[in-house]
């Protein structure tokens, strides 16, 4: 700490400069070439439409809908586009939450509850294929539920409606399928699970947050004829998670989450009156909430309607099939499963290429594709997600050029060693146990030093990973990015003075 007196604040140029430095060490959130955590339509002014939007509904809070009654008209509209879109019926009711997570926890906690009100389950049960997104064993984690996971088939990727049928017990409080899964972009056997769910009483969500608005919109053209029934029209589906900020093109901030009637969604509120202060009433995870999102979900799903999303969607559609035909084409890799949507993952054909590596030179040429470690039936692979800024047919030739040389100086390079001892101490380590010291020697290993700081390629990191059990990655990687979320030093880059050159601080040893 200082002793001298307060600093004064800076001056605005200052402050936007500082920002515009920092957001150059990003990935571009615009172009298409970040292929994961960004979606992009492409459109002109589309982004400035939502950006308006939000400026409009800075400060408003959500938390109290009688002071500020315009967040439940914008809620109801949008919450009404997605049920229309989804198979909603007249019974439909939902919520505008924070983001998939968010939504996910929500029909989990609802299941929860209702499964304990409705028929005493005191140990509920989550009945997940092993694709499910993290959402949901983190709703398990905070939520008090017991995980039963159920394996996906080697070659399809998709859960197998007896596989979750065996895997319901009692006290199963909700089933989840995906349509479609994230790591595959691979659609569940929906209507066979649901049948099933339907017949044990039990409750069944789709989680659809990635695909629910691209699929919806791509359903009511040619183009996607084929696409199975996944939403809240099949009988025995009861809740529906689809993210508004993924391919509703939407700021962050944005997901629905559908529920069959308002008697289930209710088991999901929470009240209060026990105390002196306001009386708090509400359906999701937030107190204070900026309805700045939900402004900007509305704008743009209100610019866009059906007939925005639906030409998107083709573009979407067109640009995967390219590059599904041009992976297809290129020697040592290819794509895993059938992708149902617009998600691609990319695995090696045979033994040369790491797709690590190939993630590393791609980075290196301005693309990020996302490294997805081996699990289960699925080998390491690298995750694209195409969204219609993609579309460009530009963007797509330039992709699958740099993609084949990538993969031929991988396949130069050859893939990434790891010591086999190493992967039997790692195998023999009890992530529970570890102390500090085994901690840093672990991260050691694993090319992490004190600092925190991550390597430049990436490859050899998640070789090591891949060889330790996920127990243990699990350990770890809060170990790691804790280190990065570390305070500055007390006389370090806040206030006014030279510390705004816009220089990312500096940390010092510690
Ligand atoms: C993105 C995603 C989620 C979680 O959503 P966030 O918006 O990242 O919180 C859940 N399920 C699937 C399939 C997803 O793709």
């Amino acid at each position: 700490m200082t002793t001298d007196s307060p600093t004064k604040g800076a001056e605005e140029q200052h402050i936007l400069q500082r920002l515009a430095t920092l957001r150059e060490a990003d990935l571009p959130v615009r172009g298409g070439r970040t292929m994961a955590y960004v979606y992009d339509s492409g459109l002109d002014g589309l982004q400035e439409l939502a950006s308006a939007a939000q400026a409009a509904f800075d400060g408003v809070n959500g938390l109290d809908m009688t002071v500020f009654p315009s967040v439940v008209t914008l809620e109801n509209e949008v919450v009404g586009r997605a049920a229309a879109l989804l198979g909603g019926g007249p019974e439909t009711t939902g919520t505008f939450t924070s983001g998939g997570t968010e939504s996910c926890l929500l029909a989990v906690l609802t299941a929860r509850e209702y499964a304990r009100r409705t028929r005493g389950v005191g140990a509920p049960e989550l009945v997940l294929p092993v694709t499910a997104h993290p959402a949901f064993h983190k709703a398990a984690a905070y939520f008090g539920l017991r995980v039963v996971t159920v394996p996906v088939e080697p070659e399809s990727f998709r859960v197998r409606a007896a596989d979750v049928a065996t895997a319901i017990t009692d006290d199963t409080a909700l089933v989840v399928v995906s349509a479609p899964s994230y790591a595959h972009g691979v659609v569940d056997p929906i209507a066979e699970v649901a049948a099933e769910t339907a017949r044990r009483g039990v409750l069944c969500h789709v989680d659809a947050c990635i695909g629910g608005w691209y699929l919806g919109h791509l359903r009511l053209v040619a183009e996607g004829g084929h696409l199975p029934a996944f939403d809240l029209s099949v009988p025995g589906v009861t809740s529906l998670s689809v993210d508004l900020h993924k391919y509703g093109y939407t700021p962050k901030g944005a997901s629905v989450l559908l529920m069959r009637d308002a008697e289930l969604r209710r088991h999901g509120w929470f009240a209060h009156a026990g105390w002196p202060g306001y009386p708090v009433v509400g359906s999701t995870l937030q107190g204070t909430k900026s309805a700045a999102p939900l402004a900007a979900a509305w704008a743009v799903t209100e610019r866009l309607g059906t007939g925005g999303y639906v030409e998107l969607s083709r573009r979407v559609h067109r640009a995967v099939s390219e590059l599904i035909e041009g992976i297809g084409r290129i020697e040592g890799i290819r794509v895993l499963g059938r992708p149902d949507a617009s998600l691609i993952a990319v695995a090696a054909d045979g033994p040369l290429t790491d797709p690590f590596v190939v993630a590393d030179e791609m980075r290196a040429r301005g693309w990020y594709l996302q490294p997805q470690l081996a699990f289960g039936v699925s080998p390491a692979n690298l995750h694209l997600t195409v969204t219609a800024a993609v579309a460009g047919s530009e963007t797509v030739t330039d992709l699958l050029a740099e993609l084949e040389v990538a993969v031929a100086r991988a396949r130069e390079a050859g893939p990434t060693a790891v010591d086999p001892a190493l992967a039997e101490l790692a195998a023999a380590l009890d992530p529970d146990a570890l102390g500090a010291d085994e901690v840093a020697a672990a991260l050691a290993i694993a090319g992490i030093g004190e600092d925190g700081a991550l390597p430049g390629r990436m490859a050899p990191v998640l070789a090591v990973m891949q060889v330790m059990p996920p127990r243990l990655v699990e350990r770890l990687l809060p170990e790691v990015i804790g280190r990065l979320y570390a305070c500055p030093p007390a006389d370090g880059p806040t206030g006014a003075g030279g510390s705004m050159s816009g220089k990312a601080p500096v940390r010092q040893g510690r």
